[in-house]
């Protein structure tokens, strides 16, 4: 019993139960509190290839699994499914490093994640003698719904539904999870933000437990969130990646520290870079880089987590979220102390504010820097970036990369810069395109063919060719139609 509740002590469960169930029943996330304890040879992990780094961590992370399954799950999950084998390359960008998270299926970062997932959910279902068929719901702000669904199509034993805001997407991570093939996959706009959205997929989770609404149906809900703590584990293994590049490249000597900044949302990437520290990296500061939804960057520098605030749609549609789900598993791996969370997350349900004590705020910033950056500097930072490093970065990267250079000013001692960079610019490419000081024309995909012709930079594979592509999910509903819509589609036999 490896994990707990982070609001209830005696909430157990595995690391194979903590996957096939997601969340803790009592609407906590689960996490190990143990983390720094365990015995992780993290020099030796440098050496691997990032196959063989992945085993070793996820095996630390998850002692469920063997040595010798996780290779296995490990080989099924990544190889030649990423344009390297490195999966995650790295990129020295001026002065700086760029850690490259978007070469997988989808161009986003959530797809080293959710090429994991599928894998170690199916083997955590038979270690749990599990015969039911695993329903996972996802809310989306852009990428996850579709690495989710790339991830798990066509999985046996598995269907995935999922959710993404009304409008709140760009048209390209639109047309990615409209068109999405496989036959146990589902999706649906919600009308709303991500947050509402989010929210109620919680409601959808929680509801269907306290009233056992699909026991004994043969059915089993559970989530890819980056609440899982198996999406959460294998993101550990870029940050060993990067720091052996560096190792590799001369930048530091192992044992060195190194900074990493990172665009974050859920605060799961970042909270990974955590983990990384927990299991022994030399990680120096982690940066926290958020838009203009900058909740982080205030709860970092005060202490008080304040969602009472307006809600932006930015040019970086994946870090537009004010309950960053994540941050709960700092709170307690930092306080140690389940009561106080539970309380904290009490108070942010019932008033949308808490305010941390005073030697947990300390922790924090012990560890944590936090700055943000509006669309008009992301924009700026596009045009500079490319201008000065003959790099082109998509607006998530661009907000992390303008944090960067704010956080080395504030900081002259500061470690080497690894800057995470989460999207393909392919992805969002009119407000790339704007950046570099040119006029968008058409639709996103000839904004696409605009942006190929200017830098000569090409678009990832997957990305060309969508609009082709027929459309197969067209629902749209209000966030009280979700519990019935879940419940239904759990019961129908075939969906295609
Ligand atoms: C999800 C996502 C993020 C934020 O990551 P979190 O783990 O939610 O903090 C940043 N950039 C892109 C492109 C993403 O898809």
């Amino acid at each position: 019993m490896n994990y707990q509740s982070t609001r209830n002590a005696a909430l157990t469960a595995s690391s194979a139960e903590a996957i096939l169930n997601g969340l803790a029943p009592d609407g906590g996330l689960y996490a190990m509190p143990a983390l720094a304890g365990l015995d992780f040879d993290w020099k030796r992990c440098l050496t691997l290839s990032t196959q063989g780094m992945a085993t070793e961590i996820l095996c630390a992370l998850l002692p469920d699994f063997t040595h010798a399954e996780m290779e296995r799950l490990v080989r099924a999950a990544y190889t030649g499914k990423f344009e390297t084998e490195d999966l995650t390359p790295t990129v020295p960008v001026g002065e700086d490093t760029v850690l490259e998270l978007f070469r997988g299926p989808t161009s986003a970062f959530k797809d080293v994640a959710l090429s994991m997932l599928p894998h170690l959910m199916t083997a955590a279902k038979k270690k749990c003698g599990v015969d039911d068929e695993i329903l996972i719901l996802t809310a989306t702000s852009g990428d996850t719904g579709k690495a989710a669904m790339e991830g798990f199509c066509d999985v046996a034993g598995t269907k995935i539904i999922v959710f993404y805001p009304d409008g709140g997407v760009s048209a390209v991570q639109k047309a990615q999870m409209v068109t999405q093939g496989g036959d146990n996959t589902c999706v649906a706009a919600v009308r709303g933000n991500f947050d509402d959205a989010q929210t109620a997929v919680k409601q959808v989770f929680a509801k269907v437990g306290s009233e056992s609404l699909l026991a004994g149906k043969g059915v089993r809900l559970s989530s890819a969130n980056s609440i899982n703590i198996g999406r959460l584990a294998p993101q550990v293994v870029y940050y060993f990646r990067a720091y052996a590049d560096l190792v590799r490249r001369g930048t530091v000597a192992v044992g060195d520290r190194v900074d990493y900044v990172v665009p974050t949302g859920n605060f799961g990437d970042i909270l990974a870079g955590y983990f990384a520290r927990e299991l022994g990296l030399p990680v120096g500061t982690l940066v926290c880089a958020s838009n203009a939804n900058n909740v982080l960057t205030d709860f970092i520098r005060t202490g008080r987590y304040d969602k009472k605030r307006p809600f932006y749609l930015t040019s970086s549609p994946s870090m537009d979220i004010l309950v960053s789900s994540n941050l709960e598993r700092l709170l307690f791996l930092l306080s140690g102390d389940e009561q106080l969370v539970a309380k904290l997350m009490r108070q942010l349900a019932e008033d949308g504010a808490y305010e941390v004590p005073e030697e947990l705020k300390e922790k924090i910033q012990s560890l944590f820097w936090a700055g943000c950056c509006g669309d008009a500097e992301t924009k700026q930072t596009i045009g500079k970036v490319w201008q000065e490093h003959h790099y082109l970065c998509d607006t998530h990267t661009a907000v992390a990369w303008n944090v960067a250079q704010q956080y080395k000013a504030a900081n002259p001692g500061h470690a080497p810069v690894v800057v995470l960079s989460t999207a393909s610019p392919y992805k969002f490419p009119a407000a790339v395109l704007e950046g570099l000081g040119e006029r968008a024309e058409g639709d996103e995909f000839a904004v696409m063919e605009q942006l190929e012709r200017l830098t000569g930079v090409s678009a990832p594979k997957n990305l060309r060719g969508l609009r082709e592509r027929p459309v197969r999910h067209t629902t749209v509903l209000d966030r009280e139609e979700m519990l019935p819509f879940v419940l239904k589609k759990a019961q129908e036999k075939k969906w295609f």
